[in-house]
């Protein structure tokens, strides 16, 4: 089923608000397996909010609009979806009555709360526990246009508990669906993914794209059929080729990221893992913790971040830092090695490079990072040249990590 969202507010075109709204309707009908086809934004404006709403309803079977539907006179929503429907608006004296409620009956009401308690003839209402605006959704041959208010808190809730069941209705008699499943790579660049899977790309259904997170990719495998075995089988298929041409560059499904899925093998294996950290300050520590269920497998780790943290928590040598400097594979390997030690760990894992802006040499330019891991067996070292801001280096610092531990743990190297 095809869908839009307008968003209505003319704050939402001043730059003043975020537009969230559009963004979490996306994700929960996305989920459901609708097609969300437009997002179209308007300021409280009736003729544009006409226009588009005419637009839509010519494109879409579903158009959600948030906002609008306070008292005041900019507050246009309800009247326009009667407009382009042919509907009259109607008086609801239970929406009233709950709107009175909201209100304790003892304060006075707010002028124009008649108008929150009109809706286009034959609406559904829905409840808003959240505030006083209700909602609705309103039918007109085979179309629907959901209404619902402008703050998120409002309208996140009034979705969960009052869309969802009427939507899931409406579904059911859909013929055609989304079904989706995300692959997510690490290690190969935009290109350098299509190239490898050119031809799966060129098909037509599955419909697959690729869409870039800056540390890793999301290969997004979309395939639209009122079929729901049809498209699993179609998806585990696909995932099948795809895994077969990426490898060990697949680190994960839907919504898993890199430190579960190395949390799971560590689980899985029985190994327990220690982190040294320098120029990431710590962010690896919080991807590892920020796992339920984590303390099986992390001990805990160590922000060493100047050379004498270095030497005093996990006994790097100082004649190492002096001859390699901190960032180097020697120092790296240290760091590792020490802190595998110190925590009693099956695994050091450590961090170390220079994040910049400033700090860079000819020989050490900004984004040279070393990553350490210490086994039984030995100690690996990669060495990185990262480019972009601070931010973006210390990330890619901490997924080149969590990649490099889990190679490991699938590849025993
Ligand atoms: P309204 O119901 O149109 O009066 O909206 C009330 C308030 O909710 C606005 O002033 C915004 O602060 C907020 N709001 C409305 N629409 C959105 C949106 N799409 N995303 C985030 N905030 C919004
Ligand atoms: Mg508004």
């Amino acid at each position: 089923m095809k869908a839009e969202i307008i968003s209505t507010g003319t704050e939402l075109l001043l730059g003043k608000t975020l537009n969230t709204s559009a963004f979490y309707l996306t994700g929960q009908l996305s989920g459901l397996g609708m097609e969300v086809v437009y997002h179209t934004t308007v300021g409280d404006n009736q003729a544009r909010l006409l226009e588009a709403l005419g637009q839509a309803l010519t494109r879409s079977q579903i158009v959600f609009l948030t906002g609008g539907l306070g008292p005041t006179a900019d507050d246009l929503t309800k009247e326009v979806v009667a407009r382009v429907l042919g509907l009259d608006m109607d008086f609801n004296q239970d929406c009233m009555e709950t709107i009175k409620h909201f209100y304790n009956e003892k304060l006075s009401l707010p002028p124009g709360s008649e108008k929150q308690a009109a809706f286009p003839k034959g609406a559904k209402i829905l409840q808003n526990e959240q505030g006083t605006a209700p909602g609705a959704i309103i039918a007109k041959e085979e179309k629907y246009c959901v209404i619902m208010p402008g703050p998120p808190s409002e309208m996140k809730v009034m979705f969960d508990n009052h869309v969802l069941p009427e939507l899931q209705n409406i579904l059911k008699n859909d013929q055609e669906r989304m079904y989706v499943r995300v692959l997510k790579v690490f290690g190969l660049g935009e290109s350098e993914l299509e190239q490898k899977i050119s031809d799966i790309m060129a098909q037509k259904s599955p419909f697959i794209t690729l869409l870039d997170k800056h540390t890793y990719m999301d290969l997004r495998v979309t395939i639209k059929t009122g079929n729901r075995e049809k498209a699993q089988t179609i998806l585990n298929n696909t995932e099948e080729v795809i895994r077969k041409r990426l490898g060990n560059n697949v680190f994960g499904v839907d919504d898993e990221n890199h430190a579960q899925i190395v949390g799971n093998l560590l689980r899985k294996n029985k190994l327990s893992l220690a982190t040294a950290e320098s120029c990431t300050g710590g962010l690896l520590g919080g991807r590892m913790t920020a796992e339920a269920g984590s303390s099986d497998y992390y001990l805990g780790g160590a922000v060493s971040y100047a050379n004498s943290a270095k030497e005093i928590i996990l006994g790097v040598n100082s004649v190492s830092l002096f001859e390699h400097g901190a960032v180097s594979d020697t120092v790296a390997r240290e760091m590792a090695v020490g802190v595998k030690k110190r925590l009693q760990a099956d695994l050091g894992l450590s961090i170390t490079g220079i994040a910049g802006p400033d700090g860079g040499t000819v020989e050490k330019p900004v984004g040279l990072v070393y990553i350490g891991l210490a086994h039984y067996e030995g100690v690996n070292i990669k060495k990185c040249q990262f480019v972009g801001s601070r931010e973006s280096i210390r990330n890619m610092s901490v997924e080149t990590a969590l990649n490099m531990l889990r190679l490991y743990l699938l590849e025993g190297k």
